[in-house]
């Protein structure tokens, strides 16, 4: 039998059972009723994902890349201002995105690890067009403060874009709660799909912002124009071709989003928030430091941790050899000096232990004594609570 590495990366992830039967039936045409009607059910589920009943969503065969270029290429025109609010790797992106759309771009940076001051920020986004923020940095595990950030910027005008990609149905975000115009994300996250589909939910108003762009979108695969009639017809189950659709990875996210909505939202949140805490009780419990600069700005979604002393890259081939897939840093900076866990989908106790279990084995192997095998599952095990304490 192969071997079986459990996938604890921050994306793509563990896929359910459910889901990856969707990817194995016999191939369907795009135009198929079933394949229609999952399709129209994605959108709709999307919004409840998203948390924004009344927005349109987008769902188009790409990466979390082509998300980022479509929320904004639909809305920019050059010359216009766009702040980003940069806490790191995917922050760095977005920027270059909208230079190559030839806005004027201000990033809003904190150092590694921080997220940039509020006032900082609304200084900047006085007369900017947008404003986009990384819910999740990927490379830091810094969450940054999506609803205070949306507040300041609504309340200078601009339109704000959040870069969900790693946040999406696990960390909580309110899409038209906090009055946030586009959210986007992909389907390898905390959607629990696998890679493959950009998805973009745009609010009223960005869609309004849209339609009184000067400038035509630069690239035909990126214009709402010739992607939302195609929506609008799928949605009503008859559906019309423009560029052929993911028909399997639709499938498959279909099954994914149907047990999001299941779990409920707000469990869901709570859940990702308990794993979180369960993971960094290990961290702390031996002796490790995690990236993040503070808890309120530690992300759910995955731990970013500095190698202790002595300790190198070579740890994360440690714990693939005790069966659990981890990434090693991304950060252009730190790069050789964090770890990265991915804790989002489907993530439960069993796998926190194992996780926990095999990073301690593998500083061990690595010749690391700060702290004893089996601290950091003892510390996650009664974080996850259910248990007792022997009397
Ligand atoms: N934004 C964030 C926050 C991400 O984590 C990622 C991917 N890790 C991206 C954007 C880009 O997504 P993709 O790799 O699917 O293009």
């Amino acid at each position: 039998m192969p071997e079986r590495t459990l996938l604890m990366i921050p994306g793509p992830i563990e896929l359910d059972a459910e889901v990856l039967a969707a990817l194995a039936r016999p191939q369907l045409g795009h135009m198929d009723p079933a394949v229609a009607q999952a399709f129209g059910r994605v959108l709709g589920r999307a919004r409840e994902v998203f948390l924004a009943p009344g927005a349109q969503p987008f769902v188009v065969a790409g990466s979390g890349t082509l998300a980022m270029e479509l929320a904004v290429a639909n809305l920019v025109d050059p010359g216009e201002r766009a702040v980003v609010v940069n806490t790191g790797y995917f922050s760095d992106r977005m920027a270059t995105i909208l230079e190559r759309l030839g806005a004027k771009v201000e990033s809003v940076g904190a150092r590694a690890g921080e997220v940039p001051a509020l006032d900082e920020v609304a200084r900047a986004v006085d007369g900017a067009k947008l404003l986009t923020i990384t819910h999740v940095d990927t490379s830091t595990g810094v969450r940054a403060p999506v609803e205070a950030v949306a507040k300041a910027a609504r309340a200078a005008g601009a339109l704000v874009v959040v870069d969900g990609v790693c946040s999406v149905g696990g960390e909580e975000l309110r899409q038209e709660a906090w009055d946030v115009d586009v959210v986007l994300t992909a389907s390898q996250k905390a959607l629990g799909a696998p890679p493959g589909l950009a998805v973009v939910m745009v609010g009223a108003r960005a869609m309004a912002a849209w339609r009184a762009k000067q400038h035509r979108v630069p690239s035909l695969y990126l214009d709402f124009g010739e992607w939302l009639p195609v929506m609008e017809a799928y949605e009503r189950g008859a559906p019309v071709y423009f560029a052929t659709p993911a028909v399997n990875l639709l499938l498959a996210l279909d099954a994914s989003l149907g047990q999001l909505v299941a779990e409920g939202m707000d469990a869901r949140f709570a859940r990702h928030a308990r794993v979180a805490r369960a993971f960094r009780a290990a961290w702390r419990a031996m002796g490790l430091t995690m990236l993040p600069a503070r808890e309120e700005v530690a992300a759910h979604t995955l731990s970013a941790v500095y190698y202790p002393e002595g300790v190198d890259a070579g740890l994360v081939g440690r714990v693939r050899a005790e069966g659990v897939a981890i990434a090693g840093g991304l950060h252009p900076a730190l790069k050789a000096k964090y770890f990265r866990v991915g804790h989002m989908g489907g993530t439960r106790a069993g796998e926190v232990l194992a996780v926990v279990g095999a990073v301690e084995r593998a500083l061990a192997a690595s010749g690391w004594r700060g702290a004893s095998v089996g601290e950091g599952v003892a510390a996650a095990a009664r974080e996850l609570g259910g248990g007792h304490t022997r009397t």
